[in-house]
């Protein structure tokens, strides 16, 4: 399963922050080896206790490559798949269906980031975090299929009621009605009849 052929813009947004994510990461290993390599280079003179050379170079390797593996999330590459399945468990706030509610507290009580734990059609369960908009207690229900897409941050809902709008999977804009294009960042959204 890929994204749609139609969504194209998606395809390059995707490629294009995986493609800055290994570049970034590959500089910063870059960065910190060469600036060992370069304080050796200037400190010929000084004994081998005082430079980079041995296992305290094989350790600082270690650490360059392990401290940009978490800063550039290269872990994501592995974990971060493309999957189909129902949503289990919503982890939204409930502050937004407040008022169709009248036994729910009107606190205003807004997470930043949300979860929706999927049942994917392998059977495995999956976590799918990302931050919250307004609009996605219309969007994300317990029981609707979505298909995540590897590098996109908000899944698509592909139930066939169109009732709930869409959500731009590059920004998380919702729109009340299925829309060509996000009205905030112009990416094209993928229709769900597509995938
Ligand atoms: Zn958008």
């Amino acid at each position: 399963m890929k994204i749609p052929f139609q969504n194209r813009d998606l395809v390059r947004y995707v490629r294009r922050r995986d493609a800055l994510r290994l570049i970034g990461y590959a500089l910063w290993v870059a960065l910190l080896i060469g600036g060992a390599l370069s304080y050796n280079h200037n400190h010929q003179t000084y004994p081998d206790y005082r430079r980079m050379v041995g296992w305290r170079m094989a350790i600082w390797v270690l650490a360059a490559v392990a401290s940009g593996f978490l800063i550039f999330r290269i872990w994501r590459f592995f974990t971060d798949r493309t999957f189909s399945g129902t949503i289990v468990t919503s982890a939204l706030s409930r502050s937004y269906s407040a008022s169709n509610d009248p036994g729910e507290g009107t606190d205003y009580d807004f997470r930043l980031n949300t979860y929706l734990k999927v049942r994917t059609d392998q059977g495995k369960l999956r976590r799918i975090r990302f931050e919250q908009k307004p609009g996605f207690y219309l969007y994300y229900h317990e029981g609707n299929r979505v298909t995540h897409f590897h590098g996109l941050p908000y899944p698509v809902n592909t139930d066939p009621d169109a009732s709930h709008g869409c959500v731009c999977s590059a920004c998380g804009t919702h729109s009340k009605a299925l829309v060509d294009r996000c009205p905030v960042c112009d990416h094209s959204i993928i229709d769900p009849k597509n995938i």
